[in-house]
């Protein structure tokens, strides 16, 4: 009888060290995100393509955590590509490239405006964050950020405070003008710089998404501790890469 039990004992004990090893060679691996979600395929003939997201959806973790990632990309943004798609179907926006849509954007209907907007943006926000990534600019977009705001610091109080007293929906921008010089500035809804519907217009660098669904889960109702958070994650390589094709346009 009792070695009856001491067997029964090791065997559950070893199942359960078997099932712990299990978890922690899964926990190591992050699994690329097409192999959890099927993207959206654009139908032929349509220039706009759904890309994959750049990292898997714990990357950016713990300033954006995964469940957030992983409902913003698959759901949010693969709603606004599909919604976007239908809001073309038939038309010659199928061929148009995106940034002609913006420039002309005041022509078009507010289906069209809020889903290209929402399409794009997303794309654009999460390229310019990356895991690990250096935590400031440097070469000429450092030295156009200090000529634009005086200093890094003051340039980061600029875009934090213009992505919290965004009312309601929005993002948050850095901006490179018809001059070659930076501003900040926030658009509402899914608006962004380009679009001819904007008072100050010109090419943007870096952004934020400052909707609730962007942080709500993680941070509620404290959008400063979120938009705090997003310095330790932005791809400082890529603005440099956005304001270097910017300024030689
Ligand atoms: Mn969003």
């Amino acid at each position: 009888m009792r070695f009856k039990l001491v067997f029964i004992l090791l065997t559950a004990i070893t199942l359960v060290n078997c099932k712990n090893e299990v978890k922690k060679v899964e926990e190591e691996t992050p699994k690329p995100v097409a192999a959890v979600f099927e993207l959206p395929v654009a139908p032929e003939g349509v220039i706009h393509k759904f890309a994959p997201l750049p990292y898997s959806y714990d990357a950016l973790e713990p300033y954006i955590d995964a469940k957030t990632m992983e409902i913003h990309y698959s759901k949010h943004h693969v709603g606004y590509y599909t919604k976007f798609l239908d809001a073309i179907k038939g038309t010659e926006l199928e061929k148009t490239p995106m940034i002609e849509i913006f420039k002309n954007i005041s022509s078009q209907s507010d289906a069209v405006k809020n889903t290209a907007g929402g399409y794009w943006n997303h794309e654009f926000f999460w390229n310019v964050m990356v895991p690990g990534g250096a935590k400031e600019p440097t070469g000429n977009l450092l030295e156009a950020i200090n000529k634009n705001f005086g200093s890094f610091e003051d340039f980061k109080k600029q875009f934090s405070e213009a992505g919290a007293k965004r009312f309601g929906s929005g993002w948050a921008w850095l901006v490179v003008d018809k001059e070659g010089n930076l501003f900040v500035n926030s658009t509402a809804n899914q608006d962004n710089p380009i679009m001819n519907s904007e008072t100050k217009q010109g090419i943007p660098v870096l952004t934020i998404d400052v909707w609730e669904h962007a942080y709500y889960l993680k941070y509620q109702n404290k959008r400063t501790d979120y938009l705090d958070a997003f310095w330790n994650v932005v791809n400082w390589d890529i603005v440099a890469k956005n304001y270097n094709k910017a300024i030689t346009k």
